[in-house]
């Protein structure tokens, strides 16, 4: 097992984030875990990519380890792609996943089925010691609605139809969101970056 740092402390994508690693031979230990400081890592990036990067770089700097970081969030077409990089703090305060929601909910409602086309992004970046870096994107398309349905998941999850189901992520089991979501694609994306990585050192 590689030890891994999170440098995420949003305990529901840890979870998923290690439910899925550790098929990969990975071992996920939390920043507390791992004894670093409580550090706030400001995310002023405009991309999913640099926000994930920085929370990496910042977090590996402070212990030293490879360091792991999710950066996601929703993209709903109609509304010109918000929440987007601000989903985390889309209704002011950063983790209020009831406030987001309704604020969501009130800008899509007049818009029919069809123009509620949205995806969820995740961008996770391994950063190691050296300065290396490894950069995953995954994505799951689907439609939002205006209305919260299940009791799985966290964030936007009761919002979103994912493409192909008739049930938002709100009523996935865990396991099954973990088949298809946009985390689950990054991290099958990093997965096999880290096989090729190998495979070159070989
Ligand atoms: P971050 O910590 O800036 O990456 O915040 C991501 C935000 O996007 C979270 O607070 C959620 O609101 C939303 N989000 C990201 N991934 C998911 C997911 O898998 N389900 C539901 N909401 C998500």
């Amino acid at each position: 097992m590689s030890r891994i740092i999170a440098a995420t402390q949003n305990k529901h994508k840890i979870r998923e984030i290690e439910a899925i690693t550790k098929k990969f031979g990975m071992e996920i230990v939390s920043r507390d875990e791992a004894g670093i400081e409580k550090v706030e890592v400001v995310e002023d990036g405009t991309t999913f990519e640099e926000n994930s990067y920085k929370k990496a770089y910042e977090i590996m700097k402070l212990c030293g380890e490879v360091t792991i970081a999710d950066d996601s969030g929703i993209v709903v077409d109609c509304i010109g792609g918000a929440p987007g990089v601000y989903s985390a703090r889309f209704a002011g305060v950063d983790g209020d996943d009831e406030a987001n929601n309704r604020k969501l909910m009130e800008m899509i409602k007049d818009f029919p089925f069809e123009e509620r086309t949205a995806r969820f992004v995740s961008v996770i970046t391994m950063v190691y010691p050296d300065g290396d870096t490894i950069v995953a994107r995954g994505e799951v398309e689907g439609h939002v609605i205006p209305e919260e349905i299940g009791e799985n998941g966290f964030g936007y999850d009761p919002m979103f139809i994912p493409l192909g189901y008739d049930i938002t992520f709100g009523q996935f089991e865990p396991e099954e969101k973990n088949k298809i979501s946009h985390r689950a694609n990054a991290l099958v994306s990093l997965q096999k970056q880290l096989e090729e990585r190998a495979a070159r050192s070989r």
